[in-house]
């Protein structure tokens, strides 16, 4: 049976040890299908990356599970029930939709938004229930702020994240470790005076959003850097994550720090992206801590670097998945 019968609504059969460790990802074709054909954003990019995890040679490696919509009683733990509002009943006004691009905008922005955000709900409540690690094939909507969206982000699926797993599982550490090449500006205002959830947010300084928050750590990179400086703030950025010892890391794994990214600035080649994505997943695995994978940005021309990028990701996700789970 292939890995995507749970889109056609079939149930898996009972799993040996080998499904047991295959990396759990949320995906919905309204990923793509959400955005305007004509929207500068490259929509494909979802379809693209769906395709290429599920040639044959990867069917013991993934689940791809479908998500179901986020509530707004979730989404107002993290924004303006107004904004919220105004958002489901298409009332935001044309500059609110400007700021947040996507545009032209479809009807099907909506279940589009809320099943992105349900995927990232759902990938957080499997690594609180059985450990490991688990993604979203979308968001890291680092961006969106309390009331306002911006920078192709409606709602912040970190945010939402970190406060639900507050509540929810009772957690007291959480780390939002951001190594899209954009600062995390909306995740940094929002979580600003949660002392339980560390937003560390490694990024160019020349690049959106050009005024920036202050998350709890910023560590910023000038234009053009390459492997070498964007390994040594990960290092740093992973230093601080072990100190603060969290039981949960959500990792924004954009992939637009990229020398082929239109939209990057920096020059990190495929292996040192690749690197990047070792060492966090690296720390999870020798500390077993629960991680969920965020894709956030990726704009590479052609758009098949980004792919190739993102698909390493969950290769090196899955990887470190199936470690996690054999130690326990
Ligand atoms: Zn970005």
């Amino acid at each position: 049976m292939n890995n995507f019968d749970e889109l056609k609504g079939k149930k898996s059969p009972p799993s040996g040890n080998e499904s047991n460790h295959r990396l759990s990802i949320w995906y919905h074709p309204i990923y793509t299908e959400g955005i305007h054909p004509d929207a500068r954003f490259p929509r494909d990019r979802y379809t693209k990356l769906v395709d290429k995890l599920k040639i044959p040679e990867h069917s013991d490696k993934f689940i791809i599970k479908q998500p179901i919509e986020a509530s707004r009683n979730q989404l107002i733990v993290a924004h303006s029930p107004n904004y919220v509002d105004n958002f489901l009943n298409q009332n935001l006004t044309e500059k609110e939709i400007k700021r947040i691009g996507l545009t032209p905008w479809t009807p099907d922005i909506i279940p589009r938004t809320l099943l992105l955000m349900g995927g990232a709900i759902a990938a957080l409540d499997h690594v609180m229930e059985n450990g490991g690690i688990a993604g979203n094939m979308a968001g890291g909507t680092h961006h969106a702020h309390y009331d306002f969206g911006s920078g192709y982000c409606i709602f912040n699926d970190l945010a939402v994240c970190s406060l639900l797993a507050l509540s929810k599982y009772q957690l007291t550490k959480i780390v939002v470790i951001d190594l899209d090449v954009h600062q995390g500006d909306g995740t940094a205002t929002i979580l600003q005076d949660v002392d339980e959830v560390l937003t560390i947010s490694v990024h160019c300084q020349q690049n959106f959003p050009f005024r920036k928050s202050e998350s709890d750590y910023d560590l910023d990179l000038p234009a053009n850097a390459g492997d070498e400086e964007i390994l040594s703030m990960v290092t740093r950025a992973l230093e601080i994550t072990k100190q603060f010892d969290p039981e949960l890391i959500l990792f924004q794994a954009g992939v637009d720090g990229l020398a082929t990214d239109a939209l990057g600035k920096l020059n990190i080649s495929r292996q040192g992206m690749n690197m990047r994505n070792e060492m966090v997943f690296d720390l999870a695995v020798k500390q077993s801590i629960p991680t969920v994978v965020f894709m956030g940005g990726g704009y590479s021309n052609p758009i098949s670097h980004t792919i190739d990028a993102f698909s390493d990701l969950f290769l090196s996700a899955y990887r470190a998945n199936k470690q996690i789970l054999a130690k326990s």
